[in-house]
C-alpha cells in the first residue's frame, strides 16, 4: 500500500468513528459536509458583500458594473461574533454619476462616492486591514502556508457574484492587478442548498426561510455582509462546514502576492 492510499483508508477510519472532517474542497470536486461537531475548516470567515453601479433594466444594457462599497467583515466563527470591519467608499471612473435606481437601492449617495477611493487605492487599505486582523489573531487563509495550505480563515459570500464576477471583471477591464487572496471562496448560497435542501429566490428568502429578520438596510454593502455573518453562525448551529466552493487558480500551490 503506497502513503497516500494507507493515509486515505486511515481518514476513511477516523471519518467512520465521526473523528475526522473533510477540510478542503476544490472547484474540481467540491465535497460539502456537514459538522457533526464543532470542528470547522475555518476558525474564521471574512464575510465580503459589494455594492457596485446599478441602473433599471431599461438602462442598463450597456453599462458594466463598478464597484461603490467595499465591505468586509471579520466572523468567529466559534464565538458567532464580528470582532472587526472595513468599510471603504470607491468612486466609479467609467459612469462616475451614480442613477437614481442605484442610490434608492443601496442608499449610497453621490457624495460619498465622490469622496471615495479608485480601486486600487481601496485594495491598499483593505490590504492594511486584512494583515493587521489575520497577525493579532494567528490567521492564515489557504495556501498562503506551505505547513497547511487550508488555511484557518476564508473569504464568504453570498453567491459567485461578488469575485467570481464583479470585482474580476472590474480588475480584468480595467487591467488593475487583482489581490490573489479574492481568487477563492465560499459561496454561502451552495452550501444553504446543500444543507437545507431548500433553493430560496435570494438572501431575504434564505433569511426569512429560517427565521432571521434581516437587521439595517438590505443592499447596504456591510449591513448584507454583517447579515450573512448571521446567517452563518445559524448554519453552523445547523451542522454546516464551510468549506472552499470556488478556486479560481486550483491548480495553484501557493497563492502569495
Ligand atoms: P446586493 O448584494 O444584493 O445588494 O447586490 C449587489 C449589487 O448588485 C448592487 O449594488 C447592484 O449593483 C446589483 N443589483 C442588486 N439588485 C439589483 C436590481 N434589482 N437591479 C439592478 N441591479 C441590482
Ligand atoms: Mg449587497
Amino acid at each position: 500500500m503506497n502513503s497516500r492510499n494507507s493515509r486515505d483508508s486511515l481518514l476513511d477510519f477516523a471519518r467512520l468513528l465521526n473523528a475526522v472532517e473533510t477540510v478542503y474542497a476544490n472547484s474540481a470536486s467540491c465535497r460539502l459536509q456537514t459538522a457533526r461537531h464543532s470542528t470547522q475548516t475555518f476558525r474564521y470567515i471574512i464575510v465580503m458583500d459589494l455594492e457596485a453601479t446599478c441602473w433599471t433594466k431599461e438602462t442598463q444594457k450597456w453599462k458594466t458594473h463598478e464597484i461603490i462599497e467595499f465591505p468586509a467583515v471579520l466572523l468567529n466563527l466559534s464565538s458567532g461574533q464580528i470582532e472587526s470591519e472595513f468599510q471603504q467608499y470607491v468612486m466609479p471612473i467609467e459612469n462616475p454619476r451614480l442613477s437614481e435606481f442605484c442610490t434608492e437601492l443601496t442608499g449610497i449617495r453621490q457624495q460619498q462616492v465622490d469622496a471615495g477611493v479608485p480601486l486600487p487605492t481601496c485594495f491598499i487599505l483593505f490590504n492594511k486591514w486584512l494583515n493587521k486582523v489575520l497577525l493579532e489573531r494567528k490567521l492564515y487563509l489557504p495556501k498562503t502556508e506551505l505547513r497547511d495550505k487550508t488555511g484557518n480563515v476564508a473569504f464568504a459570500t453570498w453567491t459567485d457574484w461578488d469575485l467570481g464576477s464583479c470585482l474580476s471583471k472590474e480588475c480584468t477591464r480595467k487591467r488593475i492587478p487583482k489581490p490573489s487572496c479574492f481568487d477563492l471562496w465560499i459561496d454561502v448560497r451552495t452550501i444553504y442548498r446543500q444543507l437545507y435542501q431548500r433553493r430560496p429566490a435570494n438572501f431575504g428568502e434564505a433569511l426569512e426561510s429560517l427565521g432571521i429578520r434581516f437587521e439595517g438596510r438590505p443592499h447596504s454593502g456591510l449591513h448584507d455582509a454583517r447579515n450573512i455573518a448571521r446567517l452563518m453562525t445559524r448554519m453552523c448551529k445547523d451542522g454546516a462546514n464551510f468549506v472552499i466552493t470556488k478556486d479560481l487558480k486550483p491548480f495553484d500551490v501557493l497563492n502569495k502576492k
